[in-house]
């Protein structure tokens, strides 16, 4: 059985004193804590809200290399994170594919001098691309690969080839590239998984959601809980501050009276679009496009579980707070798509969902947000206990990062490292069938060991991996009943609350499920899954009356979910129940 979070909760409370605590649950929090949970310390992770809940459920969901990190002479970056992205094809076969993205150029030779530039690190913004510059641009990324050698190589295409693959790419398309890169399905998932990791392999370890840090005294840190547990206290050897975009005010959170230490980070805000567009979804024939619009900005747009992943904007931000995808972010992206596809048209009804997050970039006084480099340091700041902090990072490289700052962390502490990640499945991953044939076979195994319909087994691998089967196991055990058709049923849901501390509607069905993000999400299926969170968690009617409706409100404030949308589905969903 895994640990709840209540069973954490009356842990740490019974012991008050940990070797670490790590500030913050996102994806580079989260990785520092498996690190230090595998080596034997009694670590504590906590977050004010959910994990994975504040940038890290909001990339565009590339696992990759960083093409365009070339232009900023980023070498070392970039070969850190092409080894990282071809570890996460081994280690999380269930989440993490190959993505063939292809480049549409117009020009030969522009973008030459700003490439050799960024490799002299004088940094400009980015003038428009030409083949010869993509080309040198793509050799250097294949060479940089090539100890692997997990992808094939780039190819290039002259405009009669690149039209007859992507028709709808503009008559001034006259050339195009492509190479291989990665797409990460269900990132919020892995991060639950890398912490049930942790968790299992330390029955000492603790990972406490909705549990904020808010002041110090010493080596003695305050954790607000905003369930409504009240405040607790933590005594703690090494402090990880992993708080992404709020590094800074958790430091002034935590400084001594009358210090205030130097801000070192800068976030930038991208947002993106997903679209239930068949025609776009054709005319992309299966591969991401990776495109520049006018102002220089690289954008994507790619298949993502049946509909259209499209981003993303760069804005500066002064104060992180909660961001949401706003309206002139929505034109400006349809703006770019325009560029690239100009006859496919898109109506606001197109878009299913829209979702935005604050980068936590290193502070810095670049004109153009693309040049901020997307590398990653631990700062120290001295004190007793001293406090770690992570700038910058990429969900792509959160395991060479967390790895960097738990050795960091083991040399404080005087512990030595037992253990190494690098070749380490995750979750799901373990003995995962590494090929469509062997995940085909699972797939039958599972239909005929549950007596379950074949689309019940592929969404149950698809979203749990090799732990598809202890899901189905759970399900089976007690009466279930679909949640409004959407390839989920309410004891999976329960499944969910039971060991992946989803607490919230938000957890629960942005996080923890697809619906929200795939535009499966109706107001039958709110009401379906928040009588299922009442009853396991035991809320008042009340409380039930209250979550559902700021969650409500939450959808059609950040996500551009209003009543009349979510409503509108139940007919959609009525009508597939009567076709299931
Ligand atoms: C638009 C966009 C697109 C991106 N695309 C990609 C991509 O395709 N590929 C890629 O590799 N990377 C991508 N990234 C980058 C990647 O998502 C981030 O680098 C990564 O998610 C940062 O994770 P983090 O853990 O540092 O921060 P976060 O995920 O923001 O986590 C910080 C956590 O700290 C918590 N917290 C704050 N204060 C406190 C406190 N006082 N007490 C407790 N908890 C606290 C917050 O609640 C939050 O959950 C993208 C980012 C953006 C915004």
């Amino acid at each position: 059985m895994a640990k709840t979070r209540e069973d954490m909760l009356a842990a740490l409370k019974a012991n008050p004193r940990v070797q670490a605590i790590v500030i913050g649950g996102g994806i580079n929090g989260i990785s520092t804590f498996r690190e230090l949970a595998l080596q034997g310390v009694r670590v504590l992770l906590v977050d004010r809200g959910d994990f994975c809940g504040a940038c890290s459920s909001a990339p565009s969901r590339m696992i990759h290399g960083g093409l365009r990190y070339l232009e900023n002479g980023e070498i070392g970056l970039v070969r850190e994170a092409l080894r990282e992205r071809d570890a996460l094809l081994r280690n999380a076969p269930h989440f993490v594919r190959p993505l063939p993205t292809t480049v549409p150029i117009q020009n030969l030779f522009s973008g030459l001098l700003n490439s050799a530039f960024g490799v002299l690190r004088l940094r400009r913004k980015p003038a428009e691309r030409g083949a010869l510059a993509v080309k040198v641009g793509l050799t250097v990324y294949d060479s940089l690969a090539r100890a692997e050698r997990t992808m094939p190589s780039h190819a290039f295409r002259r405009r009669a080839e690149t039209s007859a693959l992507w028709p709808d790419l503009p008559p001034s398309v006259r050339f195009s590239a492509t190479y291989y890169d990665a797409w990460i399905s269900y990132p919020e998932r892995l991060g639950i998984e890398l912490i049930r990791d942790g968790l299992d392999a330390n029955g000492e370890a603790l990972a406490i959601n909705h549990l904020g840090v808010t002041s110090r005294e010493g080596d003695r840190l305050v954790l607000e809980d905003s369930l409504g547990g009240g405040q607790t206290e933590v005594s703690t050897g090494v402090i990880i501050n992993a708080t992404g975009a709020w590094v800074d005010e958790t430091n002034a959170a935590l400084a001594e009276a009358g210090r205030r230490p130097e801000p070192i980070v800068g976030g930038t805000k991208g947002s993106h679009l997903v679209l239930s567009h068949p025609e776009l979804m054709r005319a992309l024939n299966g591969h991401m496009i990776y495109f520049e619009n006018v102002d220089g900005r690289v954008c994507i747009l790619f298949p993502y579980l049946g509909r259209v992943l499209l981003g993303s904007t760069d804005i500066r931000v002064d104060k992180p707070g909660s961001v949401r995808c706003e309206d002139d972010e929505v034109d400006y992206i349809l703006k770019s798509l325009s560029y690239v596809f100009p006859g496919i048209a898109v109506r606001p009804d197109d878009i299913v969902y829209r979702f935005s997050g604050v980068r936590p970039l290193p502070r810095s006084e670049a004109s153009f947000t693309g040049r901020i480099s997307r590398d990653h340091f631990v700062a120290e700041l001295p004190g007793a206990p001293t406090t770690l902090c992570l700038v910058g990072g990429k969900w792509t490289t959160f395991r060479a990062f967390g790895a960097q700052a738990a050795d960091r962390a083991l040399e404080i502490l005087c512990m030595p490292r037992t253990t190494r990640t690098e070749g380490r499945q995750i979750g799901g991953g373990a003995g995962f069938p590494a090929d469509g044939a062997g995940q085909e076979a699972y797939i039958a195994t599972l239909v005929a060991e549950f007596g379950i319909p074949p689309a019940r087994a592929a969404h149950a691998v698809d979203h749990y991996g090799s732990r598809a089967r202890a899901v189905l196991a759970h399900c089976r055990a007690g009466a279930d009943k679909p949640i409004a058709c959407s390839g989920y049923t309410e004891s999976e849901l329960r499944y969910l609350i039971r060991h992946e501390h989803a607490r919230s509607p938000a957890d629960l069905l942005q996080r923890r499920t697809s619906l929200a993000i795939t535009g499966t999400l109706s107001s039958a299926a709110i009401s379906q899954a928040i009588a299922v969170l009442a009853d396991e968690l035991g809320w008042t009617q009340q409380r039930a009356a209250d979550e559902e409706r700021s969650f409500r409100e939450l959808l059609a404030r950040d996500h551009g979910l209003s009543e009349s949308i979510l409503t509108g589905r139940n007919l959609t969903t009525t009508r597939s129940l009567a076709c299931a």
